[in-house]
Order: C-alpha cells, then structure tokens, then sequence
C-alpha cells in the first residue's frame, strides 16, 4: 500500500466512525509559545481538550506535519525516526473514550478493508495500573496475554515522565502498539492515550478524574507505511526512497543502507525534507530558536556531505525531488520550490566557505586534549568555533563523541554568555526553547538513542 493511500484510507475510516477531518496544523506554531515546533497531532487541540474552546465537534482526525528536534540524533541510525514526520490521529473530546479507541485501532489495523495486517504480527503495551485497558485488549480484542505488556509510567503515561513528575494539567495512561515482522525488531506504530485526569499538585492524590475523558491518538505514517509495505526502514518507502536516492545521486554515490555513507545520506533525506517545510513556513537559517534548530539542520547535512567528499551547495538540489514526492498532499509546497531552494543553497554556501576551517581547528583541539589527557571538549573552544566559523556545537559535540569525548555544555553555555554581555547582546541562546516536550535542551538528552536503538549504536555519530 502507497504512503498516500494510507493517509486517506486513515482519514476517511474514521470519518465512517462520525469524526471531522481536520487540516494540519502548521508545522511551526506561532500562536503557542509553549513549543517550537508541532511535536505531535493533539497540539493543535490543546484547548478543545482543557474544555477552553466552543466545540464544533466532539471527534476529530487529522493528519499532522510534525518536527521532533529531541530525535535529531537518532534519525538515521534508527530504523524509525524522522525529525520532520507526519502523525495520524483521532481525537474524542469527551465523547468516546477507550473501549471505542482501541476497538477501532483494532479494525482499522486488522480488517482486510482498510490495512489487513495479521493479528498475531501486533502486540501492545498499557500502563502498570491500566487494568481496564489490558482488559479490553484480551477479553474484548482477543490479544493473547502474551503479547500484552504492562510499562512504567516513564514509557505509558502522557505527557511523558511519571505522574508523580510530570506538569500539572490533563494527562493520562497510554497504551501502545507494536508491529513486528518477521526477522526484524518490533516497531511502535501507534499511540492511544486515555486522557482521563487532571493532574494537580504533588502525589498521592494529585490525579483527579476528569468530568469528560478524552481520547489522543498518534500512529506515525512512515512507520506504518514501512510494515504495509515490508521494508527495514521508513526511509525505505515509496514517498521517501527517491529522496534517498536523490540524494545518492547528487552526492555521486551509491546509496546501501548498511554503510557510513548510507546514514549520511538518510540524515541528508530527512533533513532536507525537514527543512522544505520549515523554509516553505518563512522559517530561515538563524541564531535562535526555530530558525537556530533549521540551521543546525542544514549544517549538519552540509557536514555529511563534506564527508562524502562535496565541496560545493548540494543540498538545494534535492528540494524538487521533496516537493515532487510530498506535494500530492501539500500541493502550496509547488508554490515556494525555488525560494526554499535559494534560502537552502545560501546557507549551504556560506558553511561550505568556513567548514574547512571549523574542521581543522576541531582536528587540533582533539589533538591537545590526547596531548593533556583531558577527556572533556572545552566549551570556551566551541564557542570560539561557533562564532568564528559558524559550527554549531552539537556538531562539534557529534564529532568528538565519535572520539569518545564529553563536551562540557555549562562550560559552553558561559562562554557564549559572556561573549552576549561583552558584545552587548546574546547572538545565540542553546537554551532558547519555550517548552518542555520540545525543547532544544531534550536535543543533548540521548537516553532514547542508548536505550532501544542500541543495534544500531555501534554506528558512529557522523
Ligand atoms: P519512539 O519510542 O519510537 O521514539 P514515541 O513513543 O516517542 O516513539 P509517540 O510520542 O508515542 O512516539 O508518538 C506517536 C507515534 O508517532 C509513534 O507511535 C510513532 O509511530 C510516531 N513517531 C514518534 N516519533 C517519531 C519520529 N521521530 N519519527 C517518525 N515517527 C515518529
Ligand atoms: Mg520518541
Ligand atoms: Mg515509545
Ligand atoms: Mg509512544
């Protein structure tokens, strides 16, 4: 099944189950100062499930254009992870709630109408103390008890991290599924969460029962699109290969996923595509924020096609291929091909002008830290490299943990201050984010990368 199939037969099967179709939001949302990006589909509903708006609607469902920068450093490593990707949901403002969501997933997933996938290929997770929702799942759906499995709340409680921690406000139990195929890992495709309390205050009692439940699901498109059609990676898919493999070709080499330069050139895929859309929203290459996250992006492909051995812009010329391949559902993107293009290529060149000395200087400073023994990048050093040739320090961070060196980012968070305050102004702010779920800071926080993706690990980091 194509990719675009997929995102209709979603949409129009729950449309038949009386939900509204919405539009995407945009991808990057200035009229909520709590994240840089959309991290998820449920953000732009943020409001309809706190009760703050007039509903039109009790069911939604949409497909979202998302950006995670937190999985910046898994993307092309992990079979799984994209910074720009696009999320499937269905949404239920206090209308239906868990035994409909699941039951529906279920259809949707199985049912040779819509996607037809064998059930014993499915498995699920639900929270620890989420009896009622592994209930449903064995007694209603029929999923053998050997394929449910119960988490802790760091992995099955939304928003992420244990309600004991978490912020105050609605959250809720989540219950996950995975597909495995034969031979390969198992995958989280979807995610249902049962937005059912409001957290207020500290534990023990601080989740109060909501007066209407709500319903937030989230399956990745590529993902699933990856099972549908039997590949090792998303990047391996219909809307995604012939990016690849544009990529491979302005590149002039060939693509082999198992190699270097087959993660050099999944990462270029993926951030070209991530930074079409972020260019095509007038987000451009900057010091802060959004537009510090698009050039580091852009940097960091630069980088990996230095390492292929280009001298020369290349990444624009990849921008058609994008367009061509995700314009069936943004067709808008057909209208800014070339300024995207333009906006890319002059970042491009004016990293290509500097990185070779950016590179060198990096090569010296791992030099003096054998000589001294020092284990640990001075963030003085990467501050200096940052202002004077433009290398942002998680790229430099990147490259020496390929040497098994730390990098010292308190070190390097001083440093920048005080070049802000010497010259009278703060040029760049690491910490520029505006919220937990998707801030810049989750970008150095790679215990997602150690943990499950740990086969691809022995990868090296560039
Ligand atoms: P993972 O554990 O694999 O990182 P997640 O638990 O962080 O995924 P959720 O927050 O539950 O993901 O998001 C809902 C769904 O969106 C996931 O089940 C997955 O299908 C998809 N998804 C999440 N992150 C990404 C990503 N970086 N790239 C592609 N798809 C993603
Ligand atoms: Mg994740
Ligand atoms: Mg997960
Ligand atoms: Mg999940």
């Amino acid at each position: 099944m194509k990719t675009d199939e997929l995102r209709e037969k979603y949409l129009s099967f729950f449309e038949t189950k009386g939900h509204t179709r919405v539009a995407s939001d945009v991808l990057v949302p200035t009229w909520d100062p709590s994240v840089l990006f959309t991290p998820a589909g449920m953000n732009q509903f943020k409001d309809h499930f706190l009760g703050k708006v007039k509903l039109d609607f009790t069911r939604a469902t949409t497909c979202q254009k998302c950006m995670r920068t937190g999985d910046i450093d898994n993307v092309g490593r992990t079979p799984r992870h994209h910074t720009f990707f696009e999320m499937l949901g269905n949404f239920s403002f206090g209308d239906y709630f868990k035994d409909e969501a699941i039951h529906w997933a279920w259809e949707f997933l199985t049912d040779k109408k819509w996607l037809g996938l064998p059930p014993e290929t499915l498995s699920v997770t639900v929270y620890k103390d989420d009896q009622q929702a592994a209930d449903i799942w064995h007694e209603k759906i029929g999923v053998p008890t050997s394929r449910i499995s119960y988490e802790e709340e760091d992995e099955n409680f939304w928003p992420a991290s244990a309600p004991s921690q978490g912020p105050d406000g609605v959250c809720g139990p989540c219950s996950e599924i995975y597909y495995t195929a034969p031979g390969r890992e198992a995958l989280e495709i979807w995610n249902l969460v049962f937005t059912q309390f409001n957290r207020v205050g500290d534990p023990p009692d601080n989740l109060r029962p909501l007066p209407s439940k709500n319903i937030d699901t989230g399956m990745g498109l590529e993902r699933t699109a990856a099972a549908l059609q039997d590949v090792e990676t998303n990047f391996h898919i219909d809307i995604l290969m012939p990016i690849v493999q544009a990529a491979a070709e302005v590149c002039g080499v060939k693509y082999e996923y198992h190699s270097e330069n087959g993660r050099r050139l999944r990462r270029i895929t993926d951030h070209v595509r991530a930074c079409t859309f972020a260019v095509h929203e007038n987000v451009y290459p900057g010091a802060n924020k959004e537009k510090y996250v698009v050039k580091r992006l852009l940097r960091r492909a630069v980088l990996d096609g230095h390492q292929i051995g280009l001298r020369d812009p290349f990444l624009c010329k990849i921008v058609p291929t994008v367009v061509e391949m995700m314009a069936g559902t943004y067709p808008e993107l057909k209208e800014t091909t070339e300024r995207v293009a333009g906006v890319i290529e002059k970042e491009e060149a004016n990293f290509f002008a500097t990185i070779d000395g950016g590179l060198n200087r990096i090569e010296q400073s791992f030099d003096e830290m054998r000589k001294e023994n020092r284990t640990t990048v001075d963030g003085h050093v990467a501050a200096d490299l940052y202002q004077t040739f433009g290398v942002p320090p998680e790229l430099f961070e990147s490259l020496a943990a390929e040497h098994n060196l730390a990098f010292d980012w308190d070190g390097y968070e001083q440093a920048m201050l005080e070049h802000g305050e010497a010259s009278g102004k703060l040029t760049h702010t690491v910490m520029g984010s505006k919220g937990p779920i998707d801030s810049l800071k989750q970008v150095h926080h790679k215990t997602d990368f150690l943990g499950y993706d740990v086969t691809e690990a022995s990868a090296t980091v560039l």
